[in-house]
């Protein structure tokens, strides 16, 4: 039997692990055995506990988009169905004894999106369900082995100890970790300064973030997001909900915050193959970047409290800490200059905006598994444009292609097959092209259905 090792127990570990179960029930040809390689628990990155949330934020996709969704019959319709029967976001909340996702409870309340913890929660129950294998631990390393064909998957355990395991494939997830500090965020001694923060240690320091903010004279109390998308967004909105009384500036390179709105036309896209195929490519990733680069979801926009809010267009430089301050964190301030159009030599008109805390709100690295790679493999994500023809050249299966040995999988990159291959909007339609690579569809019928599996 095959093998496939997925890096990280979130969403896209539950969606492809949910359906490698159904399949293993219905289909007649042989399915890969899961193994979720995680470093803290299922779901991890939304329980509250690890950064990216306070796990109490409601997500901003339907909770409808759930593992299964848009339940294509790609796999025919008993898989659809038994995937909506066994791992649908409904499936859970009935099986739930109680609390906000219980299905009667939830539709007395609206059938919202539900808070990030109780996703986890969800994330955990499928991911148990399915049967995958489990292996507790950090992956440090990714090589292909050219006699075998096989990766080897090297992780460190808990304590310390590294194993080696083979696998015919390897997908890999996560958002990654927070994307490049500027200069000045850590010291020459990789001391990160005390009032910089970045969208994991915003949450897990809070309780620091509120003792700075109360040693800090009242009109000196001021946070600064550098960041215009959901990031810093999400933040500003926790002062909120919080109910901190404290002026946030919000630092972009948009003109302003831009609004998502759920609409039929944007949507269908992340789940209509055909309609998506249709698009040229250089449509495609102007889609891609409208809807995922300094955009907010409506939801969110619609709670920021404008009062206390304020937004400069600007580009972020460099973070300058400056000497002789009394208090007793130094003073900081982030040095910020006027956006200029790419290819254009950077504006001198650099002026600093003050703060007591400043969170680095830009965004996440979703190339990070390239530090998993020998650096031979590694140097072809070395930049911009190699990044532009890597994710170009990504397959149907969303795998990395040549010079990349086959078999790794890359869903975070692989927007150009479909928006929806590193978000919530498809969980289901990305777990089917993931599975393809193993388990043959049943022939498409002319028209767009597909007969039902064989
Ligand atoms: C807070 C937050 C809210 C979001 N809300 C939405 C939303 O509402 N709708 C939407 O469409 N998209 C949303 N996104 C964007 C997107 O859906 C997610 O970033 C993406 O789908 C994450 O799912 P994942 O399965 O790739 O990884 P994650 O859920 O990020 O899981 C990755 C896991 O990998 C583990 N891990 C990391 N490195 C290693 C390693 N070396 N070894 C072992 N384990 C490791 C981590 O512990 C983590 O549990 C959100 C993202 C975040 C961060």
């Amino acid at each position: 039997m095959a093998s496939i090792a997925v890096i990280g127990g979130g969403p896209k570990a539950a969606a492809i692990a949910a359906k490698a179960d159904v399949l293993s029930r219905l289909s007649p040809h042989p399915v890969p055995q899961v193994t979720i390689y995680e470093r803290t628990a299922f779901g991890a990155a939304w329980t509250g506990g690890n950064g990216y949330t306070d796990g109490l934020q409601p997500l901003c996709t339907l909770a409808e988009r759930d593992l299964g969704f848009p339940y294509g019959r790609a796999y025919g319709t008993d898989v659809a169905e038994a995937m909506f029967a066994r791992y649908s976001w409904q499936a859970f909340g009935v099986q739930a004894a109680s609390g906000r996702a219980h299905y009667e409870q939830w539709v007395l309340h609206g059938r919202r999106p539900p808070a990030h913890l109780d996703f986890a929660r969800y994330l955990d129950w499928a991911i148990r369900n399915s049967g995958a294998g489990h292996v507790h631990g950090t992956v440090t390393g990714l090589a292909h082995d050219a006699t075998s064909h096989r990766w080897e998957v090297t992780w460190e355990d808990a304590i310390g100890r590294q194993h080696t395991d083979p696998h015919d494939a390897v997908v890999v997830t996560g958002s990654g970790p927070p994307v490049r500090p500027l200069a000045g965020a850590y010291d020459a001694s990789n001391a990160r300064n005390p009032r910089v923060f970045d969208g994991v240690t915003f949450w897990t320091d809070l309780d620091e973030i509120g003792r700075i903010l109360a040693a800090e004279a009242l009109d000196t109390r001021k946070v600064v997001l550098i960041g215009a998308g959901g990031t810093a967004a999400a933040i500003a909105h926790w002062f909120v909900r919080a109910r901190i009384e404290v002026p946030v500036v919000i630092i972009g390179r948009e003109p302003t915050l831009y609004a998502r709105h759920p609409g039929y036309f944007e949507d269908r896209l992340f789940s209509d193959d055909a309609a998506w195929g249709a698009l040229p490519a250089h449509v495609r990733d102007e889609f891609v970047r409208r809807l995922t680069t300094g955009v907010v979801w409506n939801y969110v926009l619609e709670n920021l409290d404008g009062a206390n809010l304020a937004y400069t267009c600007a580009d972020a430089v460099a973070f300058r800490t400056l000497v002789g301050g009394a208090g007793l964190y130094p003073e900081v301030q982030i040095d910020i200059r006027p956006t200029v159009p790419d290819g254009a030599p950077p504006s001198t008109a650099i002026r600093p905006e003050d703060g007591a805390v400043f969170v680095d709100a830009r965004g996440f690295d979703r190339w990070w598994f390239a530090s998993l790679l020998p650096p031979a493999l590694a140097s072809h994500m070395a930049t911009r444009p190699r990044q532009e023809a890597v994710m170009a050249a990504i397959d149907d299966a969303l795998r990395l292609a040549a010079p990349f040995p086959a078999g790794l999988h890359v869903p975070m990159v692989a927007s150009r097959q479909g928006p929806a291959a590193n978000n919530l909007m498809a969980l289901g339609w990305m777990s089917d092209r993931v599975l393809r690579a193993f388990v043959p569809p049943p022939t498409p019928l002319a028209g767009g259905g597909a007969v039902g599996t064989p």
